[in-house]
């Protein structure tokens, strides 16, 4: 299946997640196209009332999922997300790929890497993405597409620490899956992220303003 936009080789998400409907719109009308949201009710009930009022955006608008997928909630993703970034399981990922084939509208998603080596933090091991290639797991059908990796930086947010999490994910992506994306870079970190090869920025505080919660 044709995917609905064309997917750029680098953008930057806007993360509105907590804001308001009122300052969605006002991004909208500033010309933000792309946005990221963690909170599938809440973006949804945004979302459509943009869609509601705006009939174009509907075609113009790409929103991105940014994580934690959740296997039990991911059927909510369709048709209003384009892409989802922290597909952290591979029973969430066979889920995934189930649902877009059910539902028949294309979606496209990013795996997530566990790069800092916190064990708070979701992903997959690079070890493990590599069995499962070698094991032909199936990564992709007609209606899912795989688009890439994404990674978070160490919560410490030292640059150091953070450039060596983004250089391993690049390097990771280079030597094993060298036609795939990669997500990474927030408010603190994209100046990094963009050195080192980043084709997706979620920024949220630094366009929107700083979150009281989430
Ligand atoms: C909230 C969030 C962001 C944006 O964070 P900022 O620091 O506000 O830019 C990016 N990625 C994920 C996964 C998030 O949850």
């Amino acid at each position: 299946m044709k995917a609905k936009f064309p997917l750029r080789d680098f953008a930057i998400i806007a993360v509105s997640k907590t804001k308001e409907y009122p300052i969605v719109r006002e991004a909208y009308l500033q010309g933000i196209r792309i946005f990221g949201e963690n909170y599938i009710p809440e973006a949804t009930e945004k979302f459509q009332r943009l869609f509601s009022e705006f009939p174009n955006a509907k075609d113009e608008v790409q929103l991105h999922h940014i994580g934690p997928t959740q296997t039990g909630t991911l059927r909510k993703l369709f048709p209003l997300f384009t892409a989802t970034h922290g597909v952290a399981s591979f029973s969430t990922l066979k889920e995934l790929l189930k649902r877009a084939e059910k539902e028949q509208t294309s979606i496209s998603y990013f795996l997530q890497c566990n790069i800092s080596g916190e064990e708070t933090k979701h992903g997959f091991s690079f070890e493990e993405i590599l069995m499962a290639k070698e094991q032909s797991v199936p990564f992709e059908n007609p209606c899912c597409k795989f688009l890439g990796f994404m990674g978070m930086g160490p919560s410490s947010g030292d640059e150091t620490e953070t450039r060596a999490a983004f250089l391993r994910l690049a390097q990771f992506r280079d030597q094993s899956f060298p036609d795939k994306k990669l997500s990474m870079g927030m408010s603190g970190d994209f100046e990094w992220a963009v050195e080192l090869g980043s084709n997706y920025l979620r920024i949220g505080s630094l366009i929107f303003g700083e979150r009281t919660y989430g």
